[in-house]
């Protein structure tokens, strides 16, 4: 097993920097996901620790090695892809026992490796199958398989379910979490899915435009996430924004933006007071109240959308965008209702309007 640093690492394409020095040390063991839209950098980052991109600046570290030069086959990494790269013409067991053959391994040794890999795929069955006789989903597990054979430290994924249909996607993380913890190495996985991310992952570093914004566990992702990029990143549906600035009233503190004052907790410091910013507030902290609760702003129903566990209420406060609560499936309400919300003092997250940073 091995961890990885990256210390200042960069990569630059011509004139173009894709990865703007990153710093990022990922544990012995830990399952970690870059996550970031697409073009931020993520395959890059990916790249440079296999040894497929050569970083124009930092270093990497893989165990006690420093690797940043060093040839991808000398690294010790097992890969997967999106695109499979499976050989059609090779069955399934030839596909798997690939990498052993090339390094010379005997003959009892590669079917006993090949065996137990397959068993551990639940693809025992197929062993005699060509690729093209697989399923999706069954050739994204003989393309694990072929990579658990080799018995890597680390195994590097780059969108390795992107190719299946949703369904399968979802079995495939329940899959891929409990097969890290069947086999004990470091995973570091590129996504650009926040779910694959907050579902499968020990740590998540969040990726923007070739910086990494945060990294943390996925809750504390979730609940604290530190820039206005990371929480609307985070989250379905998206996080509630609203432009105002944080004010002093009578000894507290307040958010005021178009329509809607709400009171800020204790923990918000005072010297924010005259500051613009962003309040950011998840649907599941906008509360539906009486028109007399601290902090009551009145609102119209525009839409409502039955998710079954819960439900999502559109509304329109006066403000420039549409707001989102996520509300009790129960609550007698429909579109055209006159209501008041109010938004739950301990979940408002404030983020600075010009740099996105977190305020609070
Ligand atoms: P996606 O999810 O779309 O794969 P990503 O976050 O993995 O995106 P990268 O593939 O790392 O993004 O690319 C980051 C940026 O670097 C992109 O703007 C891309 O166009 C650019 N880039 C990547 N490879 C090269 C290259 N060989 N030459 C020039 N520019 C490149």
């Amino acid at each position: 097993m091995a961890g990885i640093v990256l210390r200042d690492l960069v990569k630059e394409f011509g004139s173009f920097a894709a990865v703007k020095g990153i710093d990022l040390e990922i544990h012995d063991g830990e399952f970690l996901i870059l996550v970031g839209p697409s073009g931020c950098g993520k395959t890059t980052t990916l790249n440079m620790i296999s040894g497929l991109v050569e970083p124009t600046g930092g270093d990497i570290v893989i165990g006690e090695r420093v690797v940043t030069h060093t040839e991808a086959g000398e690294r010790g990494l097992g890969m997967v892809f999106q695109d499979l790269a499976l050989f059609p013409h090779m069955t399934v067991f030839d596909n798997i026992a690939f990498g052993l053959r090339v390094k010379n391994v005997d003959a009892g040794e590669i079917r006993r490796r090949v065996e137990e890999a397959a068993e551990a795929m639940h693809i025992a069955p197929l062993l005699d199958k060509r690729p093209g006789e697989c399923s999706g989903g069954e050739a994204q597990r003989v393309a694990l398989a072929r990579t658990i054979v080799t018995n890597p430290s680390v195994y590097l994924m780059d969108e390795p379910l992107s190719s299946l249909d949703a369904k399968l996607r979802v079995d495939m993380r329940t899959e891929l979490k409990h097969l890290h913890e069947q086999l004990g190495g470091t995973f570091v996985y590129v996504t650009h899915d926040q779910a694959e991310a907050m579902t499968m992952a020990d740590r998540i570093a969040v990726m923007n435009a070739g910086r990494i914004e945060q990294v943390g566990g996925p809750l504390e992702i979730y609940r604290r996430p530190a820039s206005h990029f990371v929480a609307g990143f985070f989250g379905i549906p998206t996080m509630n924004f609203l432009d105002g600035a944080v004010e002093a009233a009578d000894g507290a503190m307040e958010f005021r933006g178009a329509g809607l004052t709400a009171p800020l907790d204790a923990s918000v410091d005072s010297g924010l007071a005259g500051r613009e910013a962003v309040l950011g507030v998840r649907s599941e902290h906008v509360l539906v109240v009486d028109a007399d609760a601290p902090g009551a702003t009145p609102a119209t129903v525009s839409l409502i959308e039955p998710l079954g566990d819960a439900t999502l209420l559109f509304f329109d406060h006066g403000g420039p965008r549409r707001m989102v609560a996520k509300v009790d499936p129960d609550l007698p309400v429909a579109a055209g209702d006159a209501i008041h919300v109010a938004l739950d003092t301990g979940n408002i997250h404030l983020f600075d309007a010009e740099q996105g940073g977190r305020l609070n």
